[in-house]
């Protein structure tokens, strides 16, 4: 395998000059890592977009495949855990950031890395689900062992057409929760009410002035906005209510009185997908596999090919992709 050459999307910054492009890299020029991985899908997350625009500093290699997630198929293995033939998807641990990623046709792993491709699921549904869908899901798993039970009040969704959004509303829904869906797009109602959204809340609601503490409304809420939303939806969480806050799509610092913790005990978890350990992530995807209906997943999946990335990675930094975007890298 070694001399063998495939396509990976680059980015090389050089005196000054930013330059992306598909290139052929040979397997032999991966990193080390004991199981090397026939790459099938990879999918275009935020944070795959300000790395490949350079919105954000994201990459810390250079040059490098950018791509925070990847299924495909084991080639090689020098670990037990994984046989060639064997389906494997892979989230987080600096993929894509620290590591070469997933917007390459292969790569090379540590074994620790991978999980088993999840019964039930195909590598494309995987990869829709994806780092964001893993998110949506850890948030979920956050807001139930901090006391999130399904007694009819609301629960609400920053951010909610977007990927870790869209997968947020779906999993809520399916648990039964009245889901309310707080987007900026309001043409997207219809989508967010096929993915089982009860409600749309216009996102402004958030960060319209207000006083520290109103009407009491939410049972629980994810955010994937962060900035003055993840401020505003503490003046409106009811009673021993429980925010998940995972995003910054809308900024990174946020104002809050104390009044929401001290008398309405209201409770902040903060919720990382990339170094979650691999007891907690196998617990997640076998819920997602299980959850998750898969024509809710199709319906919120887009499909591109490795060449339009960049392309798609200026829309997704502007705040105008719907749901998921998967990555057909073979194509
Ligand atoms: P998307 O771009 O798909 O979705 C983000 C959504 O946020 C947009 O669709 C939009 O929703 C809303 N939004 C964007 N900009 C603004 C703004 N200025 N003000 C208010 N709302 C805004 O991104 P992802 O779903 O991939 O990721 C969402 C967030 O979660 C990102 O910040 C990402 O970095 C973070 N994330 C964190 C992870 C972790 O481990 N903690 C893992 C994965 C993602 P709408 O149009 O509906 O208003």
């Amino acid at each position: 395998m070694s001399n063998e050459s495939f396509r990976a999307l680059v980015v090389e910054e050089d005196a000054g000059t930013r330059r992306v492009e598909l290139r052929d890299v040979r397997v032999a020029d991966l990193p080390p890592g004991e199981v090397l991985v026939k790459v099938a899908y990879s999918t275009l997350n935020y944070k795959d977009g300000l790395a490949v625009t350079g919105k954000g500093k994201i990459l810390r290699v250079n040059p490098m495949a950018p791509g925070i997630d990847f299924a495909g198929t084991v080639v090689e293995s020098q670990s037990s855990a994984y046989k060639p033939g064997d389906e494997v998807v892979l989230t987080g641990w600096g993929v894509g950031e620290r590591h070469w990623g997933g917007f390459s046709q292969f790569n090379r792993v540590k074994a620790g890395w991978l999980v088993p491709l999840p019964k039930g699921l195909t590598l494309q549904q995987a990869m829709a689900i994806g780092t964001a869908g893993f998110t949506a899901m850890l948030c979920v798993l956050a807001l139930e062992r901090h006391g999130l039970t399904n007694d009819g009040r609301e629960v609400v969704v920053t951010g909610a057409a977007g990927g870790v959004g869209s997968v947020a509303v779906a999993l809520l829904a399916r648990a039964g929760y009245k889901v309310v869906a707080s987007t900026g797009r309001p043409e997207e109602a219809d989508y967010l009410r096929d993915l089982g959204a009860a409600d749309i809340l216009d996102r402004s609601f958030f960060t319209k002035p207000g006083r520290p503490l109103e009407s009491e409304r939410w049972a629980g809420a994810v955010d994937t906005v962060g900035g003055p939303t993840l401020g505003g939806i503490f003046r409106t969480v009811a009673s021993h209510g429980v925010v998940a806050a995972c995003g910054n799509a809308g900024g990174v610092e946020f104002t809050s009185s104390v009044f929401p913790f001290i008398l309405r005990s209201v409770k902040l978890v903060g919720v990382e997908s990339v170094m979650v350990p691999l007891p907690e992530r196998l617990a997640a995807w076998e819920r997602l596999a299980r959850d998750l209906p898969t024509d809710v997943l199709d319906r919120m999946t887009s499909v591109i090919p490795l060449a339009a990335v960049p392309e798609y990675s200026e829309t997704i930094t502007q705040a105008q992709v719907r749901g998921r975007i998967v990555v057909d890298v073979q194509a």
